[in-house]
């Protein structure tokens, strides 16, 4: 029941339908994103990027944070999440841990559009405020790469090492993108962050696939529809784009020959379909 992909030189895990539940684990980065279903895959992440705190992507927390505790992870999972989400949040879990006598706790990190944080050595998150009904974020992980300073090169390596020795900060730190997750919001974030689009791994929402669904009525609903990724098509330069959280109105059987009929050869060669081969979606 749990769906599988590979992206490049990551994995993602997991399950999503718009509306019903989305929870993915990427294990190389230890991150999971949303956690609408409490899922085992789930249990070995370090750290929780929460879109916002619609049920289908934040429901299953306190199920999640049992399970983990099952798994032997005892101090608190660090959550990234909407600033505006956190003191609702830990209410929500303040009332589940009386209910069952079990403190259920986690150790939030609130962003607001705009912000970074260090998760752990290189890897850093940067949140982008997103387009729905409630406070909502994209996120954009990115590596810092240490790179010796141009003004550096060519000197001998004794020297070099003389001066890291004195202090000197050998080093400058290139940025580079390794994965963006961006669900449940108008498409206008591509257009206020293009650079979302050139990330090598992008994750995003697509809910709507055809006429079975007006864009103006994906609109309404603050989701995407894929005229609308077709209509960026040229912007669209990542390496592997994951597209998810679809409407239960298509059957996971019958998406990837939709892409096949709708996307153009060269940007569907990009596409994987996040949903299980199977007839219908799990549960
Ligand atoms: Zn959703
Ligand atoms: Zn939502």
């Amino acid at each position: 029941m749990i769906t599988s992909v590979s992206a490049g030189a990551l994995t993602v895990r997991g399950v999503s339908v718009g509306g019903v539940y989305t929870a993915l684990a990427v294990p190389e980065l230890s991150l999971g994103f949303d956690v609408g279903m409490p899922l085992r895959s789930l249990a070995g992440i370090d750290t929780l990027l929460l879109s916002h705190a619609h049920a289908d992507h934040v429901g299953a927390l306190g199920a999640f944070l049992g399970l983990r505790a099952l798994h032997g992870r005892t101090t608190p999972l660090r959550v990234v999440l909407p600033a505006e989400t956190a003191a609702p949040l830990q209410n929500a879990l303040a009332a589940l841990s009386e209910l069952q006598r079990w403190p259920l706790e986690i150790a939030p990190v609130p962003m607001h559009g705009g912000d970074r944080v260090a998760l752990r050595g290189d890897l850093e998150v940067r949140a982008y405020k997103t387009f729905h009904p409630v406070p909502s974020l994209a996120y954009l992980l990115v590596r810092k790469v240490a790179k010796l300073r141009p003004e550096l090169h060519g000197l001998p390596g004794p020297e070099i090492a003389r001066r890291r020795k004195a202090g000197e900060d050998i080093n400058h730190y290139e940025d580079r993108p390794v994965l963006a997750y961006v669900t449940d919001t108008l498409v206008t974030i591509y257009d206020h962050h293009p650079e979302l689009l050139r990330c090598p791994v992008l994750i995003t929402e697509c809910t709507f696939l055809d006429e079975r669904k007006s864009l103006a009525a994906a609109r309404a609903g603050c989701h995407i529809h894929l005229d609308e990724l077709l209509e960026r098509a040229h912007l669209l330069q990542s390496e592997h784009i994951v597209l998810m959280h679809f409407s239960q109105l298509y059957s996971p059987r019958e998406i990837p020959g939709i892409l096949d009929r709708r996307i153009p050869p060269a940007l569907r060669a990009k596409v994987i379909p996040f949903a299980p081969a199977a007839e219908g979606w799990p549960g």
